[in-house]
């Protein structure tokens, strides 16, 4: 089995995003950027896979700025074969990025796509539901585990009421939730070796994709600074207080 993996480049999570002072995005100059963490959720996945016998090659995939090959690199580190970079400097949307993952799945042939379910910079958590739908694929959203058995893929679902397993046929698209695994950190000696693993550069125009954005960002704004609480000295004083403020 052949596994893609898809890791974007996003503002490293434990950052302070900041709000740009004319209001048309975040701040991104100095800041720090890191793989989607669910990314590195579905890289470990495709390891593991490996790992058990389950699969052949893992390669890496994203679609970003050149600074893009540091999060294949991590990838690389982690354990997947090779990466392949589609270079594009501005922002990325779900719809045009799915597309060019159908580009890369059409030219790589891959049995399974395992993405991360969203990304935590747009929180879009669209792409890998259209890709599935725009290769006509099974697809298993929100999982948290996944086990491959004679051409069939069983994936555990995280749902409002628990959890549900459904059993896709092959090829199949997967998106990775929180509990699936815990990522492994790279060692040394594999990122030293990762150094030397291949990535292959690409443009969305050599899938035939036209990224021009379809979304306008308005306007962005800090939200709305969290007031300082009050004492209250007993349960009648806050049912009082409450209703002074007409929230009961
Ligand atoms: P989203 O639909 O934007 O929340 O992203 C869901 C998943 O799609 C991410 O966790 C990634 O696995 C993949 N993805 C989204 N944008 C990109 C990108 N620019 N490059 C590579 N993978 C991406």
């Amino acid at each position: 089995m052949k596994i893609l993996v898809p890791v974007k480049r996003v503002v490293d999570y434990n950052v302070k995003v900041r709000v740009k002072s004319d209001n048309t995005g975040v701040e991104l100059a100095n800041v720090k950027m890191s793989m989607n963490p669910f990314d590195e959720i579905a890289v470990e996945e495709a390891i593991r896979l490996k790992e058990a016998g389950k699969a052949e090659e893992i390669v890496v995939v994203s679609i970003g700025p050149k600074a893009a090959q540091e999060t294949l690199r991590t990838g690389l580190a982690m354990g997947a074969d090779r990466g392949i970079l589609v270079v594009h400097d501005t922002e990325t949307e779900p719809l045009a990025v799915a597309k060019v993952l159908k580009g890369v799945v059409e030219a790589e042939t891959p049995d399974l796509v395992i993405l991360g379910k969203q990304a935590i910079d747009d929180d879009c958590n669209q792409t890998g539901q259209m890709l599935a739908q725009l290769l006509g694929w099974s697809q298993g959203t929100f999982a948290s585990k996944v086990a491959p058995e004679d051409g069939h893929i069983s994936v555990t679902r995280e749902i409002d009421g628990g959890l549900e397993t459904v059993k896709l046929a092959m090829p199949a698209v997967v998106t990775s939730d929180l509990r699936l695994n815990e990522p492994r950190y790279a060692t040394l000696p594999n990122i030293m070796k990762a150094k030397r693993k291949p990535i292959d550069e690409k443009t969305a125009g050599d899938y035939g994709v036209d990224m021009t954005p379809r979304l306008s960002t308005l306007r962005v704004e800090e939200p709305p600074k969290r007031e300082a609480g009050i004492k209250v000295e007993s349960v009648a004083d806050l049912v009082g207080t409450l209703k002074e403020k007409g929230l009961i």
